[in-house]
């Protein structure tokens, strides 16, 4: 039987980990895998994270089954940080999920089943999962222009435009702040526009919200999703808790159905445990219990959000730095989208040769499509890539 199988295509970020760590130079910069790193290139565990996994490993006293949908406390907690008051709590169904990615894929899974001829409207570009799954789900998906190559911004005409040929009962995958692959995300204007065709045509927006406290704060960043989750009769949110927490290989991540009213809220309720059942039954519990730990805990919460904090404000600032250096550099205002930005990634917005170039010439590595992991840059490398972006003649 295993003759049948195919080669797999390999991972385009885990090829380019291997180059990278197979470079011999000495000064070669990794702008490439998307995890969060401190200015000495440390990817920490935060420190609430350690305290509460202290107490829990003195006070747990088993490692018995949660339920189908995980801990029901994670479920609150989550709905909590992620939704804030925006919904009524009894018309919110939740289950928790190995990371966002589970999330995500339980959101298609339900989808199918609910609406199999639903097409599903993903940005141009997007996380390159996102196209994975659906493509291994056979569902059919339609892009809608996105970034700008011209602005590096959202290209928010072509996508109302696009958005304005999607039909009844379709779904748009949006992602609720920091944008994964260009870091260009709308203002609450353009998301009150885009809210108001959704309700137009009765597309129904499915939100991937992956960076929550990376961009603008914790708040800032979820305003968008509740403002959908407020104003629209039913969506799907898919949290990931792997970056904000730092709980990467922990496989955190929730789902959450909100419906148009609590009458609904059980069946979708029952449709999570099943989908949950039908994949891996029981959802990871570690680091669930620690993100209920923290996010219930007032001083563990101050501690979490003060290292959440730490680690968004350096992003901006190296965001800054390198707006800055190009400006002095090429003496024009044609890198400042890169200070615009928010979260942990830019698209640069430069051909794959010129990727190529960067990679060869000077050791610097981003993914073909000129994303750059913000995180993978420090105050001593940032004019080393400022330098090398203008030689190369970007
Ligand atoms: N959605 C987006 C847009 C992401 O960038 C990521 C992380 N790369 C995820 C979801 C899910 O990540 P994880 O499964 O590690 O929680």
């Amino acid at each position: 039987m295993f003759e049948n199988l195919k080669e797999q295509p390999a991972d385009k970020i885990l090829m380019l980990m291997k180059m990278f760590a197979d470079d011999p130079r000495e000064r070669k910069i990794d702008l490439g895998v998307g995890v969060y790193r401190n200015a000495q290139g440390v990817t920490p565990v935060m420190r609430a994270v350690k305290s509460a996994e202290r107490t829990l490993w003195e006070e747990q006293t088993t490692k018995s089954y949660t339920g189908l949908i995980g801990d029901p406390a994670f479920g609150d907690a989550m709905i909590g940080l992620v939704l804030g008051n925006a919904v009524p709590r009894e018309t919110v169904a939740a289950a928790a999920t190995p990371g966002g990615t589970g999330a995500v894929r339980q959101a298609l899974e339900l989808i199918r089943m609910a609406n199999p001829q639903a097409r599903i409207w993903v940005s141009d570009p997007t996380w390159p999962n996102h196209l994975s799954i659906l493509n291994y789900l056979k569902m059919e998906t339609v892009p809608y222009r996105y970034f700008d190559a011209e602005t590096r911004g959202v290209d928010f005409t072509g996508m109302m435009e696009d958005l304005g040929r999607a039909a009844p009962g379709d779904v748009v995958l949006l992602h609720g702040c920091c944008h994964n692959p260009t870091g260009a995300n709308l203002n609450m204007v353009e998301w009150q526009a885009v809210i108001d065709l959704l309700n137009q045509r009765g597309l129904m927006p499915m939100i991937d919200i992956a960076y929550q406290g990376f961009g603008d704060g914790l708040e800032e960043d979820a305003a968008a999703t509740r403002l959908v989750a407020s104003s629209v009769p039913e969506c799907l949110i898919a949290a990931s808790c792997s970056k904000n927490f730092g709980i990467y290989r922990e496989r955190t991540g929730i789902l959450m159905a909100v419906a148009q009213d609590a009458a609904r809220q059980p069946v979708n309720q029952g449709t999570l445990a099943f989908l949950n059942r039908q994949n891996y039954s029981f959802p990871p519990d570690h680091g669930a219990r620690l993100v209920t730990m923290i996010l219930n805990d007032d001083a563990l919460r101050a501690e979490w959000t003060a290292e959440l904090e730490e680690m968004r404000t350096g992003m901006l600032a190296i965001r800054q730095q390198l707006a800055d250096e190009l400006q002095r550099l090429t003496g024009s205002d044609r890198f400042a989208f890169l200070a615009q930005h928010r979260g942990m990634f830019s698209r640069l917005g430069t051909t794959p040769e010129m990727v190529d170039k960067l990679r060869t010439d000077y050791g610097i590595y981003m993914v073909g499509d000129s994303r750059m992991n913000i995180a993978g840059l420090n105050a001593q490398t940032v004019p080393i890539l400022a330098r090398a972006i203008v030689d190369a003649g970007i």
